[in-house]
């Protein structure tokens, strides 16, 4: 069954790509963090709400679709007191997951914020200096290409030449970016991807982004693509 939801304010719909995934032959265990801290919580929405926030919202809603079918989840940061980037791949290693996914919502560059309105997209990004940089892009793709067949476009902004961006592109049809620097993939012992699942400085998406539905789209989209990348073959 395909559920579609149309966000008021917004021109495109998502797609649900499934309700239910399908029982996992053999689970699989995930650290899912949630980007950022209570403290220090990342980028500014344009309705003032912290990024920190988005990410757990949407943080929980995955991992809750993930457990639903047969995977052992542990949740990075649920209490939003982990400051330390590091802390969060070496938690993920001591329960040895198999995958580490870091869920943020996206901004812009401040010299671009009177032209906000022009910024959307869900990215996926991946660094070459994790040891398992080529599992970690197979996972990026499957995650992504889940995303973009849902509806959600990505991002290309990120490729821009102007300072703060201009960085490597990947995979331009699923919107997938190399950063190596990216500690939390970089030290992860473990394929990682960090998701920014929209930009949430752009007014209309922010909106569309916060719609409990739309949120459990994106959710149940990521979910899949964590799902199809994970079991096979274990990572460690
Ligand atoms: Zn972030």
């Amino acid at each position: 069954m395909i559920a579609r939801f149309i966000a008021p304010l917004f021109r495109f719909a998502i797609v649900a790509c499934c309700c239910a995934l399908p029982s996992a032959a053999i689970g699989a265990t995930i650290a899912i963090d949630i980007g950022h801290s209570l403290a220090s919580q990342g980028s500014r929405s344009a309705a003032g709400h912290g990024e920190y926030l988005y990410n757990r919202a949407l943080a929980l809603e995955i991992a809750r679709i993930l457990e639903a079918s047969g995977h052992k989840i542990d949740i990075l940061n649920r209490e939003g007191t982990i400051k330390s980037l590091a802390a969060r791949p070496t938690r993920a290693a001591a329960i040895k997951a198999d995958l580490f996914i870091s869920i943020h919502h996206d901004s812009i560059q401040p010299q671009l914020m009177n032209q906000r309105e022009r910024y959307r997209g869900y990215s996926a990004w991946v660094s070459g200096s994790n040891p398992h940089a080529a599992a970690s892009l197979t996972c990026a793709r499957t995650i992504a290409s889940t995303m973009r067949k849902s509806g959600m476009r990505p991002a290309l902004f990120h490729a821009d030449k102007i300072p703060g961006e201009g960085h490597q592109l990947l995979d331009a049809g699923n919107g997938i970016y190399r950063r190596d620097g990216l500690a939390v993939l970089r030290l992860s012992k473990t394929p990682a991807v960090l998701i920014e699942a929209g930009v949430i400085v752009n007014p209309v998406e922010e909106a569309w982004l916060n719609n409990p539905r739309v949120r459990a789209a994106i959710a149940q989209n990521i979910a899949a693509g964590i799902h199809a990348c994970v079991p096979k073959p274990r990572f460690r």
